[in-house]
């Protein structure tokens, strides 16, 4: 499991000061001190906001700026690290809403409208998937910093793509702040929580810092395009379903002769024993890529570094979905016995799910 994040956004009024991400603890620069410059100005600024908020609320102008000037904070430009974008996210106020409420709650909107995700608000304090912390500051200045969490899902194939699995947003709200700079850091940083990297352009919500004199209080072209490739569209990303009515049959056979090495030394005795499982996938998307069976020691089921692979006929794989066969043909002394316990495990690009199977006949 590895997770990384960065993200940080700061903006002062007296002093537009931005800071390129770099990680999750960068700071407002401290030798600045905006508030006493800052607050004349945000006077206006404030003003203005109030109705750049009621606005952009009912905005139906395109938007500014340009659909390719946008960039992900991970993976590469076909295949960024993302969010399963078809299960709704949660989020919730770590521990207060500072009276932003309204604010925040209008951001997620505008970043679920341009994903084409569901966010999910829980209560305050909650273990939400994404958690907004906010604290309140004296000056007239804001900060912040949001990222994701992601993690390769216990996939043994290598070749699982990382999802995203937890997001943060923490802000500094400056009590002196616009309004307009308030929402501007919100939309900023869900689009960090998102996935969406700084970009050079200063017409992008996205810019690595807030103009206090004009804060960008929607997304504009590039974000917007980059939200929808980082959303709905991009499809899903769920791992498969669990496998429906497995069945598995267990026969012992006759005993064989194995050589070891062909040619070289005495061959030796194994019982052998068949095993059939009989299943139905259902479908997944992206599809399954690989199925593999499992024994599994009944001193520790739970364990599973004491599940054994079994070895099938066809090469220990299953792919795709539907009535599904397989064969596994095993050595050993231990004997077919009733009431065996498997695992059937079902992977593609996203994660596995684990199917108990316990042996329902055993022939001899
Ligand atoms: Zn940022």
């Amino acid at each position: 499991m590895w997770a990384r994040a960065v993200g940080t956004l700061v903006a002062s009024t007296g002093l537009a000061v931005g800071l390129l991400a770099a990680g999750p603890a960068e700071a407002a620069p401290a030798t600045s001190s905006p508030s006493t410059l800052g607050s004349s100005v945000d006077q206006a600024a404030r003003a203005a906001s109030e109705a750049m908020l009621e606005l952009a609320a009912a905005d139906s102008r395109p938007p500014i700026g340009r659909p390719g000037d946008y960039g992900f904070l991970f993976g590469d430009a076909e295949r960024p690290v993302r969010w399963n974008p078809c299960r709704p996210i949660t989020w919730a106020f770590a521990t207060d809403s500072l009276g932003e409420e309204v604010r925040v709650e209008r951001a997620f909107d505008a970043a679920s409208r341009a994903a084409g995700i569901t966010f999910t608000q829980l209560p305050d304090g909650s273990a939400a998937a994404v958690r907004v912390t906010l604290q309140s500051a004296a000056d007239a200045s804001v900060s912040g910093d949001g990222g994701m969490h992601f993690t390769t899902v216990g996939l043994v194939t290598g070749k699982g793509l990382p999802v995203a699995t937890s997001g943060y947003l923490n802000a500094v709200i400056g009590a002196g702040s616009s309004e307009a700079m308030r929402t501007s850091l919100y939309l900023h940083e869900l689009g960090h929580v998102l996935g969406l990297d700084h970009v050079s352009a200063t017409d992008e919500v996205m810019q690595v810092s807030i103009d206090p004199a004009n804060p960008l209080t929607r997304y504009s072209a590039g974000d917007l395009e980059g939200l929808r490739r980082l959303g709905r569209t991009a499809g899903c990303q769920n791992p498969p379903p669990a496998a429906e009515s497995v069945r598995v049959a267990g026969r012992d056979v006759k005993p064989v002769y194995v050589r070891s090495q062909p040619g070289r030394g005495l061959p030796t005795f194994h019982p052998t024993r068949i095993l059939s499982f009989e299943w139905t996938q259902p479908p997944a998307r992206p599809r399954v890529m690989q199925t593999l069976a499992f024994q599994v020691d009944r001193s520790n089921p739970a364990d599973e570094s004491k599940w054994s692979p079994l070895p099938f006929d066809d090469g220990n794989l299953a792919a795709g979905d539907g009535n599904m066969k397989a064969t596994a043909r095993i050595g050993g002394s231990v004997p077919c016995r009733d009431g065996d316990q498997f695992v059937l495990v079902a992977y593609n690009v996203y994660g596995r799910t684990v199917t108990p199977v316990t042996l329902d006949s055993c022939l001899r």
